[in-house]
């Protein structure tokens, strides 16, 4: 048989483990690795966007509710900068009013020829040089005093408005709260169509005549960077001036924006073109730029100075934002998402009614999503330690199975080559029939069998021993008493029998090969004479000489056979007629002279027969018998041939 493509019992055990526990139960694990980590990615993605939904609904809430509180601060301010408009064109309706509210104010000229107040109750007053000076303007500078009343209750009433003015026509500049050196501020000379807060409220600016909201620029007053609402003065369709409320950015960045919010969530403020009018610090950070909110003077502002262009978040070519937040913006996308130093985020815009001006909550997505960020670390390390310790239970798992199987194996193997070792000293003496006890059943029921087995055999083979030998003695002895039955107890010759058996065994093979074959028959002459004369014992002397004589003379291929009483034959094989006689003639003379008891004259008469084909054995002893017969009678002591 061969053994070598054949696994070993080891092998088998272990591959059995291996295909029913090991790959079953990995793959089992691993599919619920799979699992968990796909539901852990699909809740995860859920989470996300569900967070997303939450936060496009509360951010636009909070965007509601910051340009609700704008439109509102706002809307307050140009309902205030209406009173303001209402009560100037009263004035300039009625001339005749003269009402100092906060006392006597001296007016002077000062060395670069500005006509101004120089004591400092109620408003500043500003008259630029280059308008003449003549009663009108110092009456009308002296009846404006009346109008420093409700700048100042405004001022005071509102915190986002810091200053309120009245700018004429003829450049005068009335302000509230009072600019110590009017004069030096703002320098000799002043052309209020110059600028923003006049000419947005003029008749091609604004024929409807409502309150009018500047871009950001750098107030002359020295307040830096500011908004104002401005109204048109009318006296009967006559321009008088424009009335003004200023609103600092830094004012609107401290009350409006430096909010803490959900998400630590930041406001950007910007008007309809893109200029930044409001940006929290942390904005600032990201947009790696400072707000504008206060300016060292060096000289005197002579025109508007609007905001620079790197402010301007659509025009600024290096703005960290990009193209792509241009186009959300000129969209007004009311949800989006940019990517700024690496940094994801998420944007809402609305859009404030009144002014145009853009509220943009911007959002790290960090913070809205650490705790979720953190919740699927959380799972991955669940997750890969679940993996790790899988593969080192797996890794010990296939250590002890492969252990196990061996010891398995050693368990069933062991007793086996034992059991196999003994079974080649069966039959010897060398055999150990005390094996050792296995741990299984049907090892130890092999061992038992094996046994009881050794045992049977050796009582078998005592048995078998016993029977042969038995068997060889009786062998023996039938032998002995199959020879006894062919010899003639008297004379130690063959008998009848043995006479029987060799000639047809001669005559078949004289019949099939042709061989000479001779039958001489001798008889004692007168043999009862020699009984009744001499006793039967000396009789039996006598047969025992007579069958001597015939015996020592005849060839060893002869066959010499008492056919019983005094008659004998001598079976001459492979012997002719011819030479047969001349033996038996010589036989006939030695017993002639043989020497018998009581020297008593034996002769004998002998018949001599050969083979013819065609005989039998009958023929052939027939024959014989009628050769003796006429030896007999023709006197016997003679020998007859036939
Ligand atoms: P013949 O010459 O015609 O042969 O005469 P015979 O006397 O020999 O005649 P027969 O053959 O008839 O006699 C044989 C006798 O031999 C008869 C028998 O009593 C005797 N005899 C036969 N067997 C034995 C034997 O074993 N011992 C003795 N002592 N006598 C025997
Ligand atoms: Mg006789």
């Amino acid at each position: 048989m061969n053994n070598d493509n054949k696994p070993s019992l080891n092998e088998l055990l272990f591959n059995h483990h291996k295909n029913t526990v090991l790959i079953p139960t990995f793959v089992i694990a691993a599919i619920l690795f799979t699992i968990y980590f796909f539901t852990n990615a699909y809740v995860y993605n859920l989470i996300k966007n569900v967070s997303i939904e939450e936060v496009k609904g509360h951010g636009n809430d909070i965007l509601l509710a910051e340009s609700k509180y704008i439109g509102n601060t706002l809307g307050e301010i140009s309902r205030l900068s209406k009173i303001l408009q209402k009560e100037h064109e009263h004035f300039f309706l009625n001339p005749q009013l003269n009402y100092l509210p906060f006392g006597v104010p001296v007016f002077k000229t000062a060395p670069n020829g500005v006509y101004y107040k120089s004591n400092k109750i109620g408003s500043s007053l500003y008259y630029s040089s280059d308008t003449k000076i003549t009663q009108v303007e110092r009456d009308k500078a002296l009846r404006s005093e009346i109008m420093d009343m409700s700048l100042k209750n405004i001022v005071d009433s509102n915190p986002n408005i810091v200053a309120a003015y009245f700018n004429s026509l003829d450049n005068m500049n009335r302000l509230y709260p009072y600019i110590d050196e009017v004069h030096n501020q703002y320098g000799p000379t002043l052309k209020m169509s110059e600028y923003n807060f006049y000419y947005l409220a003029d008749e091609k600016h604004n024929p409807k005549r409502e309150p009018v909201w500047t871009g950001a620029y750098l107030d002359p007053a020295g307040n830096g960077w500011m908004i104002s609402c401005v109204v048109p003065i009318y006296n009967k369709g006559f321009l008088e001036g424009v009335t003004g409320l200023d609103i600092t950015l830094k004012s609107f960045v401290n009350n409006l924006l430096e909010q803490k919010l959900t998400w630590d969530a930041s406001i950007l403020m910007l008007d309809e073109d893109g200029m930044i009018l409001a940006m929290p610090k942390k904005i600032e950070k990201i947009l790696n730029m400072n707000e504008l909110t206060d300016h060292t003077y060096t000289t005197n502002i002579k025109t508007t100075i609007n905001k620079p262009c790197e402010y301007n978040l659509l025009k600024n070519q290096n703005m960290p934002f990009g193209n792509e937040f241009v186009e959300y913006y000129q969209n007004k996308t009311d949800f989006f998402e940019l990517t700024v130093d690496s940094k994801e985020y998420i944007l809402l815009q609305t859009t404030v009614q009144q002014t145009g001006w853009r509220l943009i909550l911007m959002i790290e997505k960090n913070n809205i999503f650490h705790f979720i960020y953190k919740l699927k670390l959380y799972a991955d390390i669940i997750g890969y330690s679940a993996i790790i310790i899988a593969i080192i239970f797996y890794l010990g798992f296939l250590f002890y199975t492969v252990k196990r199987s061996k010891v398995f194996a050693l368990e069933i193997t062991n007793p086996i080559e034992e059991l196999s070792k003994q079974t080649t000293f069966i039959g010897s003496d060398k055999i150990n029939l005390s094996l050792k006890e296995s741990n299984i059943k049907e090892i130890n029921q092999l061992n038992s069998n094996f046994t009881k087995m050794v045992k049977e055999l050796k009582i078998g083979k005592i048995n078998l021993i016993q029977t042969k030998r038995r068997k060889e003695a009786f062998e023996e002895k039938a032998n002995e008493y199959h020879k006894k039955s062919l010899i003639d107890p008297l004379s130690g010759l063959y008998n009848r029998s043995k006479a029987d058996e060799v000639m047809n065994k001669e005559i078949e093979a004289a019949f099939l090969y042709g061989k000479p074959l001779t039958l001489i028959m001798l008889d004692v002459d007168h043999f009862k004479n020699i009984n009744d004369t001499l006793g039967h014992l000396a009789g039996d002397l006598v047969i025992k000489e007579f069958a001597k004589i015939i015996n020592y003379n005849s060839r060893s291929s002869d066959v010499v056979i008492r056919n019983g009483g005094d008659e004998f034959l001598i079976i001459c094989t492979n012997t002719e007629l011819q030479s047969a006689e001349m033996f038996a003639e010589n036989l006939r003379v030695l017993i002639e002279n043989g020497s018998y008891p009581q020297d008593y004259k034996v002769t004998s008469s002998i018949g001599l027969a050969s083979y013819q084909r065609g005989y039998t054995k009958e023929d052939i002893i027939d024959r014989a018998d009628k050769a003796l017969y006429i030896a007999k009678e023709s006197g016997r002591n003679r020998v007859v041939c036939l």
